[in-house]
Formats: C-alpha cells, sequence, structure tokens
C-alpha cells in the first residue's frame, strides 16, 4: 500500500502520532505521514477518468506554447493555480489548440499540489451514462449529487455532438445545467472545454452559459489559433 520503510518520521507505519491540548484535557491524534502522499495522489490520478499515462504527456511543463495564444493560454492556468483569481477556468474554441491539455495539467497539479481528487467528465460519454439512469430517479440524482460534490470537475468537450438537427434535446441541456448550477451555488472548482464559444454556449442555453461566465470570468479564453495538431504533420 506504498509504506515507506525507509522514513524517519512514520517508521514505515504511514502514521504520525501526536497529542493536542482542550480545556486542559489532553487528546492523541493521528495524521497521515508525508511520505505517503506520493501514493495517495497517485491513487487519485487513477480514480480520475482520465488515462493514467495521459498525465505525462498532458503536463504543465509539456504544454507547447509557440504562439501567443498558447502563451496566453499557459499564463491563464499558471495564474489560476497560484491566485485562485476565479472559481473555474474555461477555454473555448477550435480542436487542436490545446484545450484538453492545459485543463488536464491544470487539473493533475491541483491534486498533485493540495491532495485533492479532481474528476474527468467527458461530455460525450458521461451524458449518455446519465441519460441511461434517468428513468430510476434515485440511480439519477446520486450521480448528480455526486458530481455537483466532486472537489475538481472537468467538463470536457461541452454539448459536443449534442445538436440534434437544429436543436439542442432538453434533457441534456437540464441535466448539465443541473450539476453547474449545484458547483456554481457551492462554488466548487469547474474547468470547461467546448468547441463552442462561450456566446454559443450561452445561446444554446443562457442558465448554463451565465453561470460558467460567472464561475469562469476573467479565466476564459477563446481559442482560435491555427489547428497545431494538424500543423505538425507538414
Ligand atoms: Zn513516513
Amino acid at each position: 500500500m506504498g509504506l515507506n520503510f525507509e522514513c524517519e518520521k512514520c517508521k514505515g507505519t504511514g502514521l504520525i502520532w501526536g497529542t493536542s491540548e482542550s480545556n486542559g484535557l489532553i487528546y492523541e491524534n493521528v495524521r497521515d505521514c508525508d511520505c505517503m502522499l506520493p501514493a495517495k495522489i497517485d491513487r487519485m490520478l487513477k480514480k480520475s477518468g482520465v488515462d493514467y499515462e495521459k498525465y505525462a504527456e498532458m503536463s504543465l511543463g509539456n504544454f507547447l506554447v509557440d504562439t501567443d495564444e498558447a502563451t496566453k493560454m499557459r499564463n491563464i492556468a499558471t495564474a489560476f493555480l497560484e491566485t485562485r483569481n476565479s472559481v473555474g477556468l474555461g477555454f473555448f474554441g477550435k480542436s487542436g489548440t490545446g484545450k484538453t491539455h492545459i485543463c488536464i495539467a491544470v487539473c493533475q497539479e491541483i491534486t498533485r499540489q493540495t491532495v485533492m481528487p479532481h474528476r474527468y467528465f467527458s461530455y460525450r460519454g458521461e451524458i449518455q451514462k446519465l441519460k441511461s439512469v434517468m428513468y430510476d430517479k434515485e440511480a439519477y440524482e446520486r450521480k448528480i449529487a455526486e458530481l455537483s460534490r466532486v472537489k475538481v470537475l472537468y467538463v470536457d468537450d461541452l454539448y459536443k455532438l449534442a445538436k440534434n438537427g437544429d436543436k439542442f434535446p432538453m434533457q441534456d441541456l437540464q441535466i448539465m445545467y443541473s450539476i453547474i448550477n449545484n458547483r456554481y451555488i457551492n462554488k466548487r472548482a469547474t474547468l470547461f472545454s467546448s468547441e463552442y464559444s462561450l456566446k454559443e454556449i450561452t445561446d444554446i442555453d443562457e442558465a448554463t452559459g451565465s453561470r460558467i461566465y460567472d464561475m469562469c470570468y476573467p479565466n476564459i479564453c477563446k481559442c482560435e489559433g491555427e489547428n497545431r495538431r494538424l500543423r505538425r504533420k507538414h
């Protein structure tokens, strides 16, 4: 279980015992030793929903800063990590600009720096799962509550392929509003990426768009740059 038998502080038990005093009484307390943290962080990363191997690939250090836009994206990410100047973070626009990379980099930094778990919510796949349990009120509400409560949530590719004809299904919009509104009320860190601009998202669903705006401002980045994935092949 990742115990470190070399550790001087806990002698390999993983626990640090101490005492505290309150109203003249002495209490014993115990906490995890710091040597346990790397294993704990690893467990969190393995449960987040991101393929574990992706973390090495999608780190902040690996983010290619070769355009003004990429520089801006990285600066927004760093400012957010250092100052938490907003509840959320949003990258909107073209694919291939590194939106997913920068969001996963921020998520893993939060987990590594604060030992707080994050959860990856890939819109396309997860919305189908949520819709499939909608008939079961209890199961559905449990899922919504779980997604509302998780400390850090990354909603990737919001509304991707949701459009049906010229409309967005009401069910999809309602599900996303419930999650995002709960997180907005409770000020839970939430990252967003989408191929739609925030204006388009607001046109699709005004309530959801305005919540995202309030959570992310001023960390809202429009990504319109050239497709770097394509460029690299030429
Ligand atoms: Zn230790």
